[in-house]
């Protein structure tokens, strides 16, 4: 019988912080905030069960979706139906509102969050493409203070970040961008409580279907050892009108891009195709032809 680790309930991120300075790399206290992935490992099955836990969910500190400054503010804890149910996120990021809908069903959605996602750095997350395509910070803090790391820096290789043991997710925070197209795909076995075979996130600035497209993000998920962006492509579509000329070129050279593998979930081939083909669709509906 797998023995259940011991679990802290800090009242306060002081106390958060105090009890996570005693983790290291050899010895860790791991966070546990929604547990629906830490849950999963509990047992010892698949992988090392944590040893000692500290639950992080009545850190009120870790709560709360607001517009701050130039810039839209997640904590930490909020979970999927926070943010389906936010008027600020279906306002400002109906990108990611359409991601968590998408998200296992409604138990996974009630009690998973955003930070959980990010800092189990599956690279089948599913918000994980969005925070990419939205130039997202992931804000941290320890005893030590906080710090912000760039989406694009936060997943380092296969489940890493750049987090360090003493470490909590305190929030994310998306700049706003008025003019801002981002489209969202996940392509999975069902419409609901699947793993992603590829998850996308399309962004640029926009004026129009005439208009020559900038800031263009290309994120991925499903198609590397961790979430990321298709830095190429991105080139291919940066300065061009979405017409039929740039939506092939986009295709071809996201298949020449990505090196995704054969899993049980899917093959490489269905993988590197099935993203062109989305990236051409989004190209060709916001062009309209
Ligand atoms: C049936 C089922 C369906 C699912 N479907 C999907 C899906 O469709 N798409 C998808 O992307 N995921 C899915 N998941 C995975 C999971 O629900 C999400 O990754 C969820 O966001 C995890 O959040 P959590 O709060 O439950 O994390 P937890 O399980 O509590 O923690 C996950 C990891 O993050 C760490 N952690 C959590 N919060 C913090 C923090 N604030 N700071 C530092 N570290 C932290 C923990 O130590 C742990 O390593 C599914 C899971 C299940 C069981």
């Amino acid at each position: 019988m797998p023995v259940e680790p011991p679990i802290e309930t800090p009242r306060s991120l002081g106390e958060a912080y105090a009890a996570l300075s005693e983790s290291t790399a050899e010895a860790q206290i791991t966070p546990i905030a929604g547990g629906t992935d830490l849950m999963v490992r509990i047992t010892g099955e698949i992988g090392a069960p944590p040893e000692r836990l500290i639950d992080l969910w009545r850190l009120d500190d870790l709560r709360g979706i607001a517009v701050d400054g130039p810039a839209i503010s997640l904590g930490a804890l909020t979970t999927y139906m926070d943010i389906r149910r936010s008027a600020a996120c279906r306002e400002h990021l109906p990108i990611l509102v359409e991601a968590a809908a998408t998200i296992g069903a409604a138990q996974i959605q009630n009690r998973g969050t955003l930070g959980g996602n990010i800092a189990n750095a599956s690279p089948a997350g599913d918000t994980l493409p969005v925070l990419l395509a939205l130039d997202a910070e992931i804000v941290v803090g320890s005893a030590r203070g906080e710090r912000s790391i760039a989406a694009a820096d936060f997943w380092t290789t296969y489940r890493q970040t750049a987090l360090a043991p003493d470490e909590l997710i305190l929030r994310v925070r998306i700049p706003l961008a008025g003019d801002r197209e981002a489209h969202f795909r996940k392509i999975g076995t069902r419409r609901a409580q699947a793993i992603s075979k590829v998850v996308l996130a399309l962004a640029w600035g926009d004026g129009g279907p005439s208009t020559r497209w900038r800031d263009v993000r290309l994120a991925l998920g499903s198609v590397a050892d961790r979430p990321i962006r298709a830095p190429r492509t991105e080139a291919v579509l940066e300065g061009s009108a979405p017409t039929p000329e740039a939506a092939d070129a986009a295709a071809e050279a996201l298949a020449a891009e990505i090196n995704p593998i054969d899993d049980v979930r899917s093959s490489a081939d269905y993988r590197r195709t099935v993203a062109a083909r989305v990236v051409h669709r989004i190209v060709r509906d916001a062009g309209g032809w």
